[in-house]
């Protein structure tokens, strides 16, 4: 079966689990994924599963990139900022919805084809830098919108620092049973953050500092 068929499946999938928002729907089914991973995998591409990328890490599997970007409410004004470049799958998603992406990668490598994607693919409102993200990205704060994934201990405070009033963060943690969950931080006019659970999740950790690369 050709990708477009197995996208449209993919497509019809995410609408059954619950995802409404068309634009979210519209930008996962514009991405080639198949792009995005080692050729061979190429035929699990639109499954819905998370797969293996360079370096010990993943793509994030399609439902959990469209429930992240869906609990964001991105409009095409916002700047955005992405915790985890990976494969760059996640970036370039957002970048059909906001103003302007800026990614942070702790491996080279990674982010080296990533960056290739993105030009093979002419997006060009994405910002990628190699280096620890959570420290955030002052020079570029503040942001509309923080999208971390990779799931720390807890959430940097950095990141929060760098929400703007009215901003929405989303992230996963690990939680005191040793699982993880998504959680979404709203910051409030006044300084204070409400926080809401979402779901259980897996991800890689979140690890401080840059990467050794293999
Ligand atoms: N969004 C990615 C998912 C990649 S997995 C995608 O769409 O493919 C998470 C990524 O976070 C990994 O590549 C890992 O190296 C990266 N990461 C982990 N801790 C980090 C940190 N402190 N700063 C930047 N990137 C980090």
């Amino acid at each position: 079966m050709s990708d477009d068929y197995h996208k449209i499946e993919l497509i019809m999938s995410l609408r059954n689990r619950g995802i409404r928002d068309t634009r979210v729907l519209a930008a996962i089914e514009r991405i080639p994924r198949e792009k995005f991973i080692n050729p061979v995998f190429a035929e699990q591409a639109y499954a819905d599963q998370s797969l293996p990328i360079e370096c010990g890490q993943t793509i994030s599997q399609p439902y959990i990139v469209a429930f992240m970007t869906e609990k964001l409410r991105l409009d095409d004004r916002m700047k955005v900022l992405e915790v985890g470049t990976g494969s760059g799958y996640q970036a370039a998603v957002l970048s059909h919805l906001c103003r302007r992406v800026y990614t942070i990668e702790r491996y080279r490598t990674l982010l080296r084809d990533a960056e290739e994607r993105f030009a093979e693919l002419r997006i060009s409102n994405i910002t990628s830098m190699a280096g620890d993200g959570t420290k955030g990205w002052p020079s570029q704060a503040p942001f509309d919108r923080i999208i971390v994934t990779a799931a720390g201990k807890t959430l940097p405070p950095a990141l929060l620092e760098q929400l703007r009033p009215g901003g929405i963060l989303v992230a996963p943690v690990d939680t005191d049973s040793g699982d993880q969950e998504l959680i979404r931080v709203i910051a409030g006019d006044d300084g204070s953050y409400t926080q809401e659970s979402l779901l259980p999740v897996r991800f890689v950790p979140l690890v401080e500092g840059m990467a050794k690369e293999m």
